[in-house]
């Protein structure tokens, strides 16, 4: 835990529409479609650049757990994004995967 990571912070105290074994997912502050959630790690990582930092098994249930998140909002259809880098769109650097359904209003970030 970095004491001055929002998202740190925010995996501590937020309102987790879902959270379990290390993730925990929130409604986006500024949504970009109708459902738009944030898929946060506990383990504070800057960026995905850097995602070989997760042990094998806790990368995986990083992905079963973005899977599991959609699945149970009852999307079907959706986007997974990921912002890499401030020429990437990445604006908070605790590694974080954007859940996107429904109507949309472009790409976060
Ligand atoms: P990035 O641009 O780094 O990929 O995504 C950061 C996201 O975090 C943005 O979509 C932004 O709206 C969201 N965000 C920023 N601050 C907060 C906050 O305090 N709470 C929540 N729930 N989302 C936030
Ligand atoms: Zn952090």
């Amino acid at each position: 835990m970095s004491s001055d990571c929002l998202f740190c912070g925010l995996y501590a105290e937020g309102e987790h529409v879902r959270k379990a074994d290390g993730f925990a997912a929130v409604k986006d502050i500024n949504p970009r479609a109708e459902t738009h959630l944030l898929v946060i790690p506990e383990r504070h990582v800057e960026t995905f650049r850097d995602v070989g930092e997760f042990p094998d098994d806790e990368a995986k249930r990083m992905l079963l757990f973005v899977a599991e998140t959609a699945r149970q909002l009852g999307l079907e259809d959706y986007r997974v994004v990921v912002n890499v880098g401030p020429g990437g769109g990445q604006t908070i650097f605790h590694l974080h995967w954007h859940i996107l359904g429904g109507q949309m209003q472009g790409l976060p970030g």
